[in-house]
């Protein structure tokens, strides 16, 4: 126990450290639709330690969160994003969003004095949040949503099905879209359950006008059957592996040039 909070503790201070040092950068994992067609792509944070060489999210994203750093960490990701991607018009780009910083009194208001700095439509940009930060209606992450929903920003709910699910949070809280959990996803033609969860969530996006996608998707087996529960967005490793943003406009070329600009600052 000992060594596992001292390797914590050195993270924790190694984290602060990454945060002006460069070996913090974004990754963008393409969404797709039916066509295959990019429709969304997902900004992901990846940090190369030094020492220890590539740390997941999973991992440090709850040290930022316990330690209070996530603001910090958080504004890093939303300045970085905005930077990489505001020319990219052609598609909608998500951003992963705590509960900390739901819970923040100034998250709004930072929210747009960083699309203000950084000239970005919030109309392309969606924040993903878990069903955890909305569950208890405390009235800060309420007054944040608000403001964000108003300047334009669309709000998806991530890892659907893993929470609390429940039905109140769709009607209190206007959020665009449900991402189904990757754990469904990968059950999906192994028994009923996972296939009839799959479809029951789909239609319940569909009474609530929502959007809905897929994540996770790792075989043509699991695409197909989410196309006949009448899912059309998919992102998983079979669609695209999360590429900088210099690896998207390359491997993406046709569909930046096609709708126009490109302005290769990666
Ligand atoms: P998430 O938001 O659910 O992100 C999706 C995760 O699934 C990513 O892991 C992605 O690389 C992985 N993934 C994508 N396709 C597949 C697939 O086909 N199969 C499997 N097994 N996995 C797939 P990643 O990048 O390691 O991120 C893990 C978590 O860390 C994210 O889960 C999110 O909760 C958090 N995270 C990542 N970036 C940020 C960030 O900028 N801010 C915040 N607050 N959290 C972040
Ligand atoms: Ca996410
Ligand atoms: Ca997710």
């Amino acid at each position: 126990m000992d060594a596992a909070l001292s390797v914590r503790r050195s993270l924790e201070m190694d984290l602060r450290t990454a945060l002006t040092d460069g070996s913090l950068h974004m990754v963008y994992q393409p969404q797709v639709n039916r066509e295959n067609k990019v429709v969304a792509v997902e900004a992901l944070l990846r940090w190369s330690h030094p020492l220890r060489g590539a740390i997941a999210p999973d991992v440090f994203v709850p040290i930022a969160e316990e330690c209070g750093l996530i603001l910090l960490l958080g504004e890093f990701v939303l300045r970085r994003v905005f930077e990489e991607t505001r020319d990219w018009t052609q598609f909608r780009i998500a951003v992963n969003v705590s509960a900390v910083q739901m819970r923040s009194p100034g998250f709004a208001p930072l929210l747009m004095r960083l699309a203000a700095q950084a000239g970005i439509n919030p109309l392309n940009y969606e924040l993903e949040l878990t069903e955890t930060a909305l569950l208890g209606d405390d009235p800060v992450t309420r007054g944040n949503f608000d403001a964000l929903t108003r300047l334009g920003f669309s709000i998806a709910l991530d890892d659907f099905g893993t929470g609390y699910s429940s039905l109140s949070l769709l009607q209190r809280f206007k959020v665009s879209k449900i991402k189904i959990d990757r754990s469904f996803i990968a059950c999906l033609g192994e028994g009923e359950g996972a296939d009839a969860l799959v479809g029951a969530v789909v239609k319940l996006a569909r009474a609530f006008r929502l959007g809905v996608i897929g994540e996770g998707v790792e075989t043509e087996a699991q695409r197909q059957r989410l196309m006949e529960c009448g899912c059309n967005e998919f992102q998983g490793y079979l669609c695209g592996q999360p590429m900088t943003a210099l690896q998207l406009l390359t491997t993406h070329e046709a569909l930046f040039v096609q709708r126009g600009s490109v302005r290769r600052r990666a």
